[in-house]
């Protein structure tokens, strides 16, 4: 038989970011969501959801991608983003990216990827490659000029933005991200996002520096993971700030992921002198997750080690404070994002727990927020931060790009010491209609595409 459809997910409840729950079968042609209806109408393939959640996919603004090593990239954290319902990543963040935007969009293509990918310009990968070695530097007119050549180069190869990490490039000026941002500003969609100057003590600084950029420059702004620049008695001010920018008619918004601990190279100017003053925490709070002091106490000599020896070490701390992680995730302008980062399947469990965990632990256990609004900070609110105007929400005519979840039994198993610990009750994970994964497991199956703007 030849049937007007697809595919069939039938006996779901439909959680779409705007309109709510509803019970509705969703009938898919060619990849898209061609009818929600509560008609049982025929097709060759149907999957039986009773008693399940459907979620639009996830969308993560905020994550770092597996690198391009050999020509080749091992699929690493896009498996553990598909396995927690993950159907589009942006990459690129933090002013990390691949220095040959155009070449990784070539081989991602090449090998098929596994979820839909964008990618981000990093400017401390452009710097590099623009000859700059020293990080702490402030640079020559004539080497921003040349930045902005490559920038241009990546813009016009599809490239969603810019990525700043000003914590990881201290020599980067404000008035040199005015300039560049500028530029970005130039092409439509295209977004600016930025891992502050300074964490703590100095964050509401450092906020303040970011909206005087998006003001100056006229850019989207996203700030990036706002928790761990800001959740040590500084996020309300913060939020304050980012909502009367807002007022003011400066596009600046946020993201943020579910974790008390933060994740980054111990080698990084993060942990430059006086930072565990700041942060009022000893050497006993970081956690070593990788090399051969995974898993022990962090002291100061181990710590100056590896400073000193493997700066490539990630390393985890717990200095957040958990209630004003709350109060950022609830806050509309801000959106959940994982900051994913694995280095050889090690690293901070948000890689594969943060979206099963914001319904686990914010939505079900200590009801924080409502199922509808952590969808909608999962889904539409980053297909609309990225102009991604056909998915995010479970509409017709929309992309078949579906999450389907056991709203009693989802669960984030990631752990520190097993950090890519696929997550409980992520049942199917479709992209364009499109099984990548069913029960829980990949399938191998691929439909996902590169996103060049
Ligand atoms: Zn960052």
């Amino acid at each position: 038989m030849i049937y007007l459809y697809d595919l069939l997910i039938k006996n779901g409840t439909i959680v779409d970011p705007i309109k709510g729950k509803e019970k509705l079968n969703i009938a898919v042609k060619n990849g898209i969501i061609a009818k929600l209806t509560k008609e049982f109408l025929p097709t060759n393939k149907e999957i039986n959801v009773d008693g399940q959640y459907i979620s639009p996919g996830f969308i993560d603004i905020h994550i770092h991608e597996d690198k391009l090593e050999n020509n080749k990239i091992e699929f690493d954290i896009f498996k553990t983003m598909a396995l927690m319902g993950v159907t589009t990543a942006v990459g690129g963040n933090c002013g990390f990216s691949s220095q040959n935007l155009s070449n990784y969009f070539e081989s991602l293509e090449r090998q098929k990827p596994l979820i839909n990918y964008l990618g981000l310009s990093g400017y401390g990968s452009l710097r590099e490659k623009a000859g700059v070695k020293d990080n702490y530097k402030h640079i020559s007119d004539s080497k921003i000029k040349e930045i902005k050549r490559l920038l241009k180069e990546d813009l016009e190869a599809g490239s969603l933005g810019l990525s700043f990490g000003l914590e990881y490039t201290p020599g980067l000026t404000t008035k040199e991200m005015i300039e560049l941002s500028e530029l970005v500003a130039e092409y439509p969609q295209r977004l600016v996002t930025a891992h502050y100057r300074f964490d703590s003590v100095r964050a509401l600084e450092s906020i303040a520096e970011l909206i005087i950029i998006a003001r100056e420059a006229g850019n989207k702004m996203q700030i990036s993971h706002l928790g761990s620049c800001t959740a040590y008695g500084q996020t309300a001010e913060a939020l304050k700030m980012i909502e009367q920018a807002n007022k003011a008619g400066i596009d600046i918004m946020a993201d943020i992921y579910p974790y008390d601990a933060f994740s980054s190279y111990i080698g990084s100017a993060v942990f430059d002198a006086g930072c565990f003053e700041k942060w009022g925490i000893d050497y006993e709070a970081v956690k070593i997750l990788e090399g051969k002091y995974k898993g022990q106490e962090c002291t100061e000599k181990i710590f100056n080690y590896l400073r000193k020896n493997e700066v490539d070490t990630l390393v985890a701390v717990s200095a957040m404070d958990e209630s004003e992680i709350v109060e950022a995730i609830k806050n509309p302008l801000l959106m959940i994002a994982s900051d994913g980062l694995l280095n050889q399947g090690q690293g901070h469990p948000r890689s594969a727990g943060t979206c099963p965990r914001v319904i686990a632990k914010y939505v079900r256990k200590e009801k924080q927020i409502s199922l509808k609004n952590a969808v909608n900070k999962m889904t539409n609110l980053p297909a609309q931060r990225i102009g991604l105007s056909k998915k995010g929400r479970i509409k017709e005519g929309y992309d078949a790009d579906l999450t389907i979840f056991d709203f009693n039994t989802i669960e984030d198993n990631a752990s520190f010491e097993q950090p890519t610990k696929a997550p409980t009750g992520i049942n199917h994970v479709l992209i364009k209609g499109v099984e990548i994964v069913k029960n829980s497991e990949l399938t191998g199956q691929r439909s996902a595409e590169v996103i060049k703007l």
